[in-house]
């Protein structure tokens, strides 16, 4: 399949960029600027003579019209994942630096492909657990499914960065479906709605102090930031990146997959566990937090106090077989290692 994957430099596109070229489909990845498309080039030099591989320069998503030239190739598109969106909290402006960016970016790439890529068959969208959970009500008790919908506010995005952050992704996801039932265009939707997603990196990082914003606090507990007291948890789901690729993957290669939403997710995590997984495979590290130190932990009443979910859908129509959180935290670790950790 001849496929447009947004977003190529960043945390989870880079595993998807990797799964695409692997599954024999021909890929051209946006990236904001010359010096990143050289980057993934340099990793990708076979694929890139082959003509299997291609690039195109899509600096700011948040401009209406930034995907009209992308999404024009030869041969056409067939396929689009759109995964390019703001997920950090160095915010000053919620509207400028989330919201525009996620609602347009979405908009903006799907009214390219119905004016100018006909042959677009499936677009994925990445989307969130953000846009499914409710932050602001108890929702111990509840499973949370794909028919869930973050009921936050336009004014409530303005609280804090996460609260605008929730927003960008809750808002981008709901106008695509809007735009689908309003435009009737020539595609399908997928959407993919992880958690929290840790594991290893594999885009070329400059430094760890560009390290996605998911994979941050496992980085900071083994330098040492949560020795005294670890942080709490806020979201206890979570999710291996590989098995978000190959969630990308699998809903724009397969036909039911299309207009679904898709929560893909491993199951429960706390910071705690996190920390104990760290002790046990990376005793070199000297201020790990130890079993004594307190915070991290489940709400007091363990899991019975928490909300549920379920994932049954990604594992029936994608096929997913989900990674232990051992196995990804490790594996996050010893990728931070080769850039200096
Ligand atoms: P990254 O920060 O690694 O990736 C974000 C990507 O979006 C980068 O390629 C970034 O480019 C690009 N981007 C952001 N803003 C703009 C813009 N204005 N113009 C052009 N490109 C832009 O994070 P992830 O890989 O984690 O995130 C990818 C997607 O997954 C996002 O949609 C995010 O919301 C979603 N997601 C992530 C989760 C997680 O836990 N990691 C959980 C659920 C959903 P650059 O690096 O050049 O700025």
């Amino acid at each position: 399949t001849r496929v447009l994957l947004t977003g190529g430099s960043g945390f989870i596109a880079a595993h998807t960029l990797a799964l695409l070229l692997k599954h024999g489909h021909s890929v051209v990845t946006t990236v904001r600027t010359q010096e990143k498309a050289d980057k993934i080039k340099a990793a990708y030099q076979d694929y890139v003579e082959k003509g299997q591989l291609g690039f195109a320069i899509v600096p700011d998503i948040a401009q209406p019209d930034a995907f009209d030239k992308a999404v024009v190739s030869d041969p056409p598109f067939e396929a689009v994942l759109h995964t390019a969106s703001p997920f950090h909290f160095n915010v000053t402006d919620v509207q400028k630096d989330l919201l525009d960016p996620a609602v347009i970016g979405t908009t903006g790439i799907l009214r390219s492909i119905k004016k100018s890529a006909p042959t677009v068959k499936r677009v994925v969208i990445t989307s969130s657990f953000a846009a499914i959970v409710n932050g602001t009500k108890d929702m111990t008790g509840h499973k949370y499914t794909e028919a869930d919908w973050n009921p936050i506010s336009r004014d409530e995005a303005e609280e804090n960065p996460m609260m605008g952050y929730r927003a960008s992704k809750t808002f981008a996801e709901r106008a695509a479906w809007e735009f689908l039932e309003k435009e009737k265009p020539n595609f399908t939707i997928a959407t993919i709605n992880p958690p929290m997603v840790f594991g290893p990196i594999v885009h070329n990082l400059d430094s760890l102090e560009n390290l996605n914003t998911s994979n941050q606090r496992i980085m900071w507990a083994c330098q040492g930031k949560f020795k005294d007291e670890i942080p709490p948890t806020g979201i206890y789901l979570w999710v291996d990146v590989r098995d978000v690729a190959e969630a990308h993957v699998a809903a724009m290669e397969k036909d039911d997959a299309a207009n679904k939403r898709f929560f893909t997710l491993a199951g429960f995590f706390s910071n705690k566990e996190i920390a104990a997984i760290l002790r046990k495979h990376f005793p070199q590290y000297k201020e790990l937090p130890s079993e004594s130190t307190p915070g991290g932990d489940y709400p007091e009443g363990g899991l019975k106090a928490l909300y549920g979910f379920d994932n049954t859908r990604s594992i029936e129509v994608l096929g997913l077989k989900y990674k232990s959180l051992e196995e990804s935290i490790v594996d996050a670790v010893k990728s931070f290692q080769d850039v200096g950790l």
